[in-house]
């Protein structure tokens, strides 16, 4: 997969995505990625990207043509259109299963804004979706983009190790993960489950699944509804939901 960044901040983008696994992937050759600055493709002498608001109000917003310009390039290089993702806080918030439906492009173009946003018409004209990471405002779309491209790009083949596979974690299959624990045996009097000591694989699969049932119940009920649970284990989610609203009455 080929992600490239729109950004006013290309450095800061950079600095995040040339570390750890993403920056290994990277050098690897498993994942492509760059960060393009959007002044760039600023069309006057004082490289400005971003005018005033027709209507009034307040704040500045980020000039179409730029964006236009900048896209066009990026489709040059990679011959064709890429999917292009605008970061908005109007977009639809982003999700495990949103990830798993991005994965099937091979190429990616995400928009950061910045001040009041981006002129509407570009966003019609070029903007394929607009995703927002949570119902919440941010200064612009850097942070947004580097959340988007890293959970997008440890997807990708070739990029995690096998021992950081992602299909056993947390949403992967709409529930979240069973707990972790790692030496010593017992750490300041903590014993771990015995289960996991055991070395019988079938058995820890079966506590591993439970104890995602039981985290999940517990955390996030409202997950329930969409997982697939066997009636038994809908019947334990039950019964931690039920505890858990005793429990809370008292
Ligand atoms: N005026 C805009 C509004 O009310 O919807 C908010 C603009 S925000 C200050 C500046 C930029 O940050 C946006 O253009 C967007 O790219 C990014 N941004 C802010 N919050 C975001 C979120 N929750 N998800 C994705 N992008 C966000």
């Amino acid at each position: 997969m080929r992600i490239d960044l729109i950004t006013l901040f290309p450095e800061m983008c950079e600095a995040v995505l040339s570390e750890s696994i993403i920056g290994r992937a990277r050098r690897s050759g498993a994942i492509e990625i760059n960060c393009h600055q959007l002044r760039d493709f600023a069309f006057d002498k004082h490289r400005r990207v971003d005018d005033s608001t027709y209507g009034g109000g307040m704040g500045m917003l980020m000039l179409a043509e730029p964006i236009a310009l900048c896209f066009e390039h990026i489709c040059e290089e990679v011959g064709e259109k890429p999917h292009f993702i605008y970061l908005s806080p109007k977009g639809k918030v982003l999700t495990q299963q949103k990830l798993k439906e991005l994965s099937v492009h091979e190429n990616i173009c995400l928009l950061c804004g910045h001040y009041e946003g981006v002129d509407q018409r570009v966003l019609d004209m070029y903007v394929d979706e607009e995703i927002s990471i949570g119902d919440y405002v941010l200064t612009g779309g850097e942070l947004p983009a580097l959340v988007l491209t890293d959970s997008l790009a440890r997807l990708q083949p070739g990029v995690l190790s096998d021992d950081e596979c992602f299909e056993m974690e947390s949403h992967y299959d709409g529930l979240l993960e069973y707990p972790q624990y790692t030496k010593p045996k017992v750490w300041r009097g903590v014993d771990i489950p015995e289960v996991l000591f055991t070395g019988h694989h079938e058995n820890i699969r079966k506590w591993r699944r439970e104890q995602s049932v039981i985290v999940t119940a517990e955390k996030r009920p409202d997950m329930l509804d969409k997982a697939t649970l066997t009636d038994k284990e809908r019947q334990l989610a039950e019964r931690i939901i039920s505890d858990k609203n005793h429990a809370e009455e008292r």
